[in-house]
């Protein structure tokens, strides 16, 4: 059994996001996708930042390099259940087994059969998605260290909205881990 302190469940534009800045923080974590974001079908003309139109994928490619970049580790492998042991996740995929005991939901508009766990669910408020998972200010579910970011917490579908999600709940999740606000910010160093 594999150990880490935060899954992150999508490897789409808020799960990137989410593993980067955990792993910026030094914090344990392993990001798990199966290749299905929607980012494969999306040329991208409204990414503040972003001044050539760029295709999803790129913006995928360039999100997963800056977590390269911070040793953020991202496991190609589908989860098939995520469940709980004791007070942590159970995590298994088609390859292994984890544990961990925080994890962030980001898995967009794709189904949650693998979920068995009983959190509050709702209907999508986008009128592609199915399902949505309610969520706090701070991202979290009905289930505590639970958390969901994108559009599975209910928000819009945009790249940079979802990337700014799984950033925002990132921070949350650092903070509770940290035990005190988490701010990342780089300075400009002084001439
Ligand atoms: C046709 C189209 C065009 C678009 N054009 C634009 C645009 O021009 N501009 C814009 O800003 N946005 C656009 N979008 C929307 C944008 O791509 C999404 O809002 C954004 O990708 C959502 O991010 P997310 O992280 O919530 O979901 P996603 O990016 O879809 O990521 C979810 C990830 O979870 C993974 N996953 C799900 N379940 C599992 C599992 N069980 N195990 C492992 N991995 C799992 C998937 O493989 C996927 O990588 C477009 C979308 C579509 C469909």
């Amino acid at each position: 059994m594999i150990e880490t302190s935060v899954a992150v469940v999508g490897g789409g534009a808020s799960g990137l996001s989410a593993a980067m800045y955990l792993a910026k923080a030094d914090v344990e974590t392993l990001t798990f996708d199966n290749d299905k974001s929607v980012l494969h079908k999306a040329y991208i003309k409204n990414y503040p930042g972003k001044v050539e139109p760029l295709t999803g994928i790129t913006l995928r490619d360039e999100a997963r390099s800056l977590c390269d970049q911070y040793n953020a580790k991202i496991v190609s492998e589908a989860v098939e259940q995520l469940t709980t042991q004791d007070s942590k996740f159970l995590i298994i995929t088609s390859e292994n087994s984890y544990l961990s005991d925080y994890v962030i939901l980001a898995t967009g508009q794709n189904p949650l059969k693998f979920l068995d766990i009983d959190v509050d669910k709702v209907d999508g408020a986008q009128p592609f998605v199915k399902t949505n998972l309610p969520v706090s200010a701070q991202g979290e579910t009905s289930v505590p260290n639970l958390f969901a970011a994108g559009v599975v917490a209910g928000h819009p579908s945009q790249a940079i909205v979802a990337a700014g999600d799984g950033a925002r709940v990132a921070v949350h999740v650092i903070s509770r881990i940290k035990g005190e606000y988490w701010v990342d910010h780089d300075v400009l160093p002084k001439e």
